[in-house]
């Protein structure tokens, strides 16, 4: 295992739509170890194939407080419905130094594959639904400053200029 240097915005690969997995192999599943040990390196709780450079549909989530207590990994997770608004202050591992509220559902039905090879339904609410909806939007190239409005967005693209401009 590794850790992965993460992809930060405007990197493309972030903007891409991620590529199906159709052979769980032994390379998804190094893959899927360095991106755990990467999200928890990161603090982060949660981690999608494109944030560590690799355009492929495979997530890893982990929201709870207790390292792996909540370790979810899914390959080509899809959310088939929603229901409700909730919106939480969100951040990113690949957006750093900005968080905003993102509308989001209350509470999903997502559909994926397990390392396994095991098609799994996932009844999830609360912040490991939100966690999930940002991280299948990355696999489609959706990063959660889209998501939000205009005006908000361009201070974090402000933001960013001058933090270029001084490095
Ligand atoms: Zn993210």
């Amino acid at each position: 295992m590794a850790f992965q240097k993460i992809c930060v915005y405007p990197e493309p690969v972030l903007s891409r739509k991620a590529e199906d997995i159709t052979n769980i192999d032994g390379q998804v599943h190094t893959l899927a170890a360095d991106m755990v040990e990467t999200m928890y390196a990161a603090s982060g709780i949660g981690l999608a194939a494109p944030q560590v450079g690799v355009s492929r549909r495979l997530i890893v989530v982990d929201p709870g407080k207790e390292e792996k207590s909540g370790l979810i990994t899914l390959v080509n997770p899809v959310v088939v419905s929603g229901e409700g608004h909730n919106a939480i202050d969100e951040g990113c591992l690949s957006v750093p130094d900005f968080t905003a509220e993102v509308p989001r559902h209350a509470e999903i039905l997502v559909r994926g594959i397990t390392l396994d090879e095991r098609e799994v339904e996932l009844n999830a609410g609360g912040l490991l639904a939100i966690v999930l909806q940002h991280e299948i939007d990355h696999l489609n190239g959706i990063l959660f400053i889209d998501r939000i409005s205009p005006l908000k967005r361009d201070i974090y693209l402000r933001k960013l200029k001058k933090k270029q401009r001084q490095t």
